[in-house]
């Protein structure tokens, strides 16, 4: 682990707080936001952490407090914002954390690389992506994010400049660690190779929920990339019905002659922003209910090898600038579990209250992962995962929300934490075997816990 101590220019003076939510625009709180745009201007930016505690932030796409820190500091890292390396024959890159993988995408895509792991938006920055080891719908095939990653490195609290590599407890710590060990300032990561900028993708559909984890257990192994949306207001014997899209990045020999002239080419469309004001009601359980119905039956019921472009498989809600604010100012909560293979039994138990509850989710999906990675408080591990939006608002949430935290913890799941903004420390004890060594580690690195945020003290990280 060689570390470094760069000099730390003059301080500057302290920013006035500013109001700061996660995605879901729950749980405000108002920070002194400094936003580095070197190494040295963020070994800088501690002067401010050591009064008041500090968080790095990347995009905030967050839907919890993660990157919050009341009456703090926040560490805006968007400005750290540099590709250093591309070695285009190995597939590698090494860029600032700050750099975006909407950025990357952009400029490894005519190289012939993609990002290893890509979570439903790429307004994400590759220090969000490790600090919350992110996963993709290619969980099950590639692992999570801090699996590419080479080498990170990591400004800790004692002012040095640490160069962490796999295999290393400070990396198993960092790796899904929430932006507490410290700032990561800049990452090696490994790439996927790609013919096109198309995805070759199969849709289905699934008459209810064992029907789906049927289809999913039986075929998942034959695609690179899974997911299934899942209508969770649909009730009675089409509980848990589903759309599958599943695929794989499309070989250059899948595509017709007009579009082999630029096969890597790679533009997102964008849509007007949602407005800041939804009418009451727009998300209601009748509006919703419709548009799920109206959802599955334009899904085929089968069909296979369809092109798409990469921004439409994998972040089709990146077209709409803004789209949390149709939530209305009450904002939402999206709720991730994961319960392991064996537990399917859990799982039936959740969709069915959820579906029982009638909570107006039009944005739930489930999707199988693979292995578990060495971070200690990385979310995925072998198992289950479902994800669903619904409103903050809506009446009964909360303590429907705490009687499943019980039903995944008791089943041996876990919730995400980087979507998180309401669990209780003791359950999150429960679901986290590897937290004694992370609140260890930590203690050891950051004795004063410069590096803290709402989160952290929420959860006592
Ligand atoms: C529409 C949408 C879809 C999503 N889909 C998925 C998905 O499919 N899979 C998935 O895993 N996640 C998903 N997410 C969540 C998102 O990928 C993570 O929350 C990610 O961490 C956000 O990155 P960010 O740059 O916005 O970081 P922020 O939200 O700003 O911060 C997230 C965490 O990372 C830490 N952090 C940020 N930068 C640094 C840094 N430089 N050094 C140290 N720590 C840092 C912060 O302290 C914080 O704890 C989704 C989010 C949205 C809004």
């Amino acid at each position: 682990m060689p570390a470094t101590q760069p000099s730390a220019p003059a301080s500057a003076p302290v920013p006035a707080p500013v109001p700061l939510t996660g995605w879901g625009r729950t749980a405000p709180s108002a920070a002194h936001v400094v936003r580095p745009r070197t190494h040295e201007e963020a070994v800088a930016a501690l002067r401010v952490c050591a009064e008041r505690g500090g968080i790095a932030r990347g995009l905030g796409r967050a839907y919890g407090d993660a990157a919050q820190n009341a009456g703090g500091a926040v560490l805006d890292m968007t400005g750290l914002d540099r590709v250093h390396v591309i070695d285009a024959d190995a597939g590698t890159v090494v860029c600032d954390a700050g750099v975006s993988l909407h950025r990357l995408m952009e400029v490894l895509l005519p190289l012939g690389w993609f990002v290893p792991v890509t979570p439903g938006t790429r307004y994400v920055t590759v220090g969000g992506a490790i600090g919350a080891d992110i996963h993709g719908k290619n969980h099950h095939v590639s692992g999570s994010f801090a699996r590419h990653v080479r080498s990170l490195e990591l400004l800790t609290a004692d002012g040095t400049v640490r160069t962490v590599e796999p295999g290393t407890p400070l990396f198993d710590a960092t790796a899904g660690g929430m932006g507490l060990t410290g700032v990561i300032l800049s990452a090696t990561l490994r790439l996927h190779p790609v013919e096109t900028s198309l995805m070759a993708v199969d849709t289905e559909r699934a008459a209810d929920l064992d029907d789906l984890m049927a289809r999913l257990t039986a075929t998942d192994h034959r695609y690179r990339y899974s997911v299934a949306w899942i209508d969770l207001l649909a009730r009675g014997a089409a509980t848990g019905r589903a759309v599958l899209t599943r695929g794989d990045h499309a070989p250059l020999d899948a595509l017709p002659a007009r579009a082999r002239t630029a096969p890597l080419a790679f533009r997102p469309r964008q849509l007007p922003a949602a407005p800041r004001f939804v009418p009451e009601g727009l998300l209601g359980r009748r509006s919703v209910g419709l548009f799920n119905e109206l959802w599955y039956r334009k899904a085929p019921r089968a069909r296979h090898g369809q092109l798409q472009k990469l921004s439409a498989f994998f972040h089709p809600l990146d077209g709409v600038p803004h789209w949390n604010r149709v939530y209305g100012p009450g904002g939402f909560i999206q709720y991730q579990f994961v319960v392991g293979y064996g537990a399917e039994e859990a799982l039936r138990r959740i969709v069915h209250r959820i579906s029982a509850h009638r909570c107006p989710s039009f944005l739930a999906v489930l999707k199988r992962f693979g292995d578990a990675g060495p971070g200690w408080l990385s979310f995925p591990m072998p198992g289950w995962t479902l994800a669903l939006d619904i409103p903050a608002n809506l009446p009964g949430l909360a303590a429907l929300l705490d009687e499943l935290d019980t039903e995944v913890a008791t089943a041996g799941g876990r919730i995400y934490l980087a979507k998180d903004s309401r669990l209780r420390p003791d359950t999150l004890a429960a679901m986290y075997p590897r937290l004694p060594d992370f609140r260890t580690l930590r203690q050891s690195l950051d004795p004063t816990s410069l590096f803290r945020s709402d989160l952290s003290r929420r959860l006592t990280l």
